[in-house]
């Protein structure tokens, strides 16, 4: 993602909406001092035919918002509703007819010096972009093994979308980019498979959908949440959730990352070996075509995924 990016013209900072360069803070801010902030990523999905667009399983990003949150011992004053109701105008303030990325962020936004989590007041902020491919290829990536490992439970969780973390996913990241890679496997400490620096992974294999358990230092992807239940509900495979070995992803049929950035992209080689046929597999093609559907409105079963912005929704079949 080095495109240049279209700014917000608006930004929800300090409980109401602002023009977005008011939105702005201290360089003391503990959050930007120590990481101490936490954050979320969903997508708006424009809908041509409907003049719509659809906000993917807000609900769900906000839950996980703020369970973030209290991780950093946060309590926001807002329920995922409330924080849908509040994205829906912001964007109706911004008019976007076209895909966007919109970034919750909740921060420990005391202007001081001193490490900690307890008395420090917390503040929530909230703005949305143009946006469309978060990777260049996602018809067929080629990732390496990272040579850094994930961050560990027991010293920053995975399971939260917290901002320190993210040192952790850019050195990942920039690593596998300067090599020449689009991405990188990263394993746990005791050397199974993970995730990417910012996707899930799951792997085919004899037919079985595989992919690391909750439980193995990676975030819990609503994307993953949402392959996993497409996967299993529309094209009938069985579905997974264990430790991986770094063997098995050499010898997988398929290979594919999902996130909100990402989307659903396969991944065709892994450092000089190629996986599968080393284009991309049949159940990557039809779980990503399924995918795209259903994000954007075209399944009517899925349409309780979705939030429109502009209007309220008239009940389909
Ligand atoms: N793992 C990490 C580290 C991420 O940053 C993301 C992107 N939010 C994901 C996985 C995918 O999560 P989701 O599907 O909820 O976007």
């Amino acid at each position: 993602m080095t495109a240049p990016q279209t700014l917000p013209r608006y930004a929800y900072f300090n409980g109401t909406i602002v023009p977005f360069e008011q939105a702005t803070v201290s360089v003391m801010t503990h959050a930007l001092n120590y990481g101490t902030a936490v954050f979320g990523g969903l997508r708006g999905y424009w809908n041509e035919a409907e003049e719509q667009l659809f906000l993917f399983r807000p609900d769900d990003h906000f839950e996980r918002l703020i369970q973030s949150a209290s991780l950093l011992r946060m309590t926001l004053p807002h329920t995922p509703a409330s924080l849908t109701e509040t994205l829906r105008t912001l964007l109706q303030q911004e008019g976007y007819r076209e895909n966007c990325y919109v970034r919750p962020l909740a921060y420990k936004a005391s202007v001081m010096i001193g490490v900690r989590l307890h008395d420090v007041d917390d503040a929530f902020t909230m703005f949305a972009l143009p946006f469309g491919q978060y990777v260049d290829n996602e018809e067929g990536l080629h990732v390496g093994f990272s040579a850094w490992r994930r961050v560990d439970d027991n010293a920053i969780p995975a399971r939260g979308k917290i901002a320190g973390a993210y040192a952790n996913s850019s050195l990942i990241k920039s690593d596998a980019l300067l090599a020449g890679y689009d991405e990188a496997l990263v394993l746990t400490q005791d050397g199974h498979l993970s995730e990417s620096s910012a996707a899930n992974v799951l792997l085919v294999r004899r037919g079985q959908l595989i992919t690391p358990p909750v439980s193995a230092d990676l975030l819990e992807g609503i994307t993953r949440r949402t392959v996993l239940q497409l996967a299993q509900e529309e094209l009938g495979l069985t579905v997974v959730e264990r430790q991986i070995d770094r063997s098995e992803i050499y010898l997988a049929d398929e290979l594919l990352l999902c996130g909100t950035g990402v989307q659903i992209a396969a991944v065709t080689r892994v450092e000089h070996r190629r996986i599968g046929s080393g284009d991309m597999g049949s159940i990557t093609r039809r779980l990503r075509d399924l995918y795209f559907d259903v994000v954007t409105g075209r399944v009517p079963r899925y349409r309780h995924w979705l939030t429109p912005v502009y209007r309220r929704e008239t009940v389909q079949a």
